[in-house]
């Protein structure tokens, strides 16, 4: 997996494009944790389930099925989350969905079982430039973990802040054009009513 840290850059990316005014502060805190919410599944080590299980990591818990399922649920909070239920389901969605594929993009471990639950064949992307993050906190902390954070910053950050970069400046762009319309609405001059006083 990347590291947890890396996956929220995406609802990041969202809001930088959509802008606070359609994706809020709450949803996009519940973006973020539902892009780390697939690898709570390694607990399942502790529990004997074995990686390459149906619901080992890796397994049901990264797959577009889940982040589908998990999202029209979490998007039923949209109140709670200042949003429409669809702009809910659809930043929870992404969040969640591209944390399988980011770790597709990944060059270790098993692969992501990205057609479950109806094939527990485990998956990778043809192209997998993200240097895989240790499972232990201990092995993290060590040149390999400074190795994956620099893989991270050059294929996850710096992707997804160019996009979000362009999507301020587009919005920006798009404001600024709007703007004189606005002002020459404004400087209409008043019509003068005849009136008789
Ligand atoms: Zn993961």
């Amino acid at each position: 997996m990347p590291t947890l840290i890396s996956h929220p850059a995406v609802p990041l990316a969202i809001v930088a494009i959509a802008g606070f005014r359609n994706v809020s502060l709450r949803l996009l805190l519940a973006g973020a944790l539902f892009s780390i919410i697939p690898d709570a599944d390694a607990i399942g080590f502790r529990f004997g389930i074995s990686y390459d299980h149906l619901l080992g990591h890796r397994g049901f818990f990264h797959s577009p099925t889940f982040a589908f399922l998990a999202s029209l649920i979490g998007a039923s909070a949209y109140r709670q989350l200042r949003s429409s239920y669809w702009t809910a389901f659809l930043v929870l969605f992404v969040a969640m969905l591209t944390h399988g594929i980011l770790d597709a993009a990944t060059d270790g471990g098993l692969g992501i079982a990205l057609l479950s639950p109806f094939s527990n064949q485990r998956y990778f992307l043809p192209w997998q430039p993200i240097a895989v993050s240790p499972l232990g906190l201990e092995r993290f902390f060590s040149a390999r973990g400074l190795d994956v954070l620099a893989s991270e910053l050059r294929w996850v950050w710096l992707p997804l802040l160019s996009l979000g970069l362009i999507g301020i400046l587009f919005r920006h762009l798009k404001m600024k054009s709007q703007s004189p319309k606005r002002n020459r609405v404004n400087a209409r001059p008043k019509r003068i009513g005849i009136g008789i006083e």
